[in-house]
């Protein structure tokens, strides 16, 4: 154990949308994200694959829907 209670190590990560650092602490709401930005466009960019992708799958097998 080298450190204090109090001086606790500041646990930083990638930032998922801007790859810059990104400090992973509860004081940080946009983790893992470094921002309010970069995670409002991330989650942009999934939400465009989520609704795009099983769109197309439905409409080419009507049948999908057995139970
Ligand atoms: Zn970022």
């Amino acid at each position: 154990m080298n450190g204090t209670a109090n001086s606790a190590p500041v646990r930083t990560v990638r930032c998922p949308n801007c790859g810059g650092p990104s400090v992973y602490a509860p004081s940080n709401v946009y983790r893992p994200f470094c921002s309010e930005r970069c995670k409002q466009m991330d989650l942009g960019a999934w939400a465009n694959e989520e609704f795009g992708l099983p769109e197309k799958e439905g409409q080419s097998d009507p049948g999908f829907e057995q139970s």
